[in-house]
């Protein structure tokens, strides 16, 4: 049983390395994000609020997100830990996060923090582009899809995220900076930070990553 919070500003890698060590853990990856983009989709009263935000590149109350998270980590196939990306992003979920896990009678173990400087921040966005079907996230330079405009894995149409537009992306880590940024010495001062250079490429990341967790000594294959 672990539970890992990756930690880092919008276009980081936080998605791309967490769709990666769900795959090896094997752990559900819950992102804040995703949950609200499926509302969205859905057209929920919660989604029709959060896109008020999101389009703005600015964060969703937390009195919507802490209920929105803490119900999908409710579910079963979280019981056995979980990869959680983009939560929390304020010290107010990151409080409500301890609660819910301690109830559950968990902490979380471990914090990568994905740290990238925000040049390369603002290239990454400005190049991604996201399956509408499943979700996988390429970048038209630095991971590209094999079949131009189509996902590897399922097929489906690639798009650019409405929020990646450069207002946003800019406002988005501006955020980033004075609501996010402080958790960095919260979890620090917890001892469970582990701080990864994502300056590196995926798989170089990935591997950090997945030494940094089996050295936590509580699961996951070798
Ligand atoms: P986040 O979830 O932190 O917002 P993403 O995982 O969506 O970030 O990554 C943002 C973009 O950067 C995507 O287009 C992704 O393909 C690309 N990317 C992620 N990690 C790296 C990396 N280490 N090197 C180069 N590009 C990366
Ligand atoms: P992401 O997919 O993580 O880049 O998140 C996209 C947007 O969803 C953010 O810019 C916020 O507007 C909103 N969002 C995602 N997670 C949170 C969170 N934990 N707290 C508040 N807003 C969030």
């Amino acid at each position: 049983m672990v539970d890992i919070v990756l930690l880092g500003a919008p276009g980081a890698g936080k998605g791309t390395q967490a769709e990666l060590l769900a795959q090896w853990l094997p752990l559900p990856r819950v992102s804040s994000g995703d949950l609200f983009r499926a509302a969205i989709a859905a057209g929920t009263a919660l989604g029709l609020r959060a896109k008020e935000y999101i389009d703005r590149g600015e964060l969703v109350p937390d009195e919507v997100t802490i209920g929105m998270v803490a119900e999908r980590l409710a579910q079963p196939d979280c019981a056995q830990g979980v990869i959680l990306d983009g939560f929390p992003r304020t010290a107010g979920q990151a409080e409500a996060l301890a609660e819910v896990l301690a109830r559950m009678g968990r902490k979380v173990d471990i914090v990568p923090y994905v740290c990238v400087s925000p040049e390369t921040l603002l290239r990454r966005l400005a190049g991604r582009w996201t399956c509408e079907q499943c979700g996988t996230v390429y970048h038209e330079a630095y991971s590209p899809e094999k079949a131009k405009g189509l996902c590897d894995a399922c097929g489906g149409k690639l798009y650019q995220r409405p929020d990646d537009t450069p207002e946003t992306q800019k406002r988005r880590i501006e955020v980033y900076f004075a609501q996010t940024a402080p958790l960095i010495q919260y979890f620090k001062d917890r001892g469970i930070l582990v701080e990864l250079d994502g300056e590196q490429d995926i798989a170089t990341v990935q591997r950090v990553l997945r030494q940094a967790i089996r050295a936590l000594g509580l699961t996951g294959p070798c």
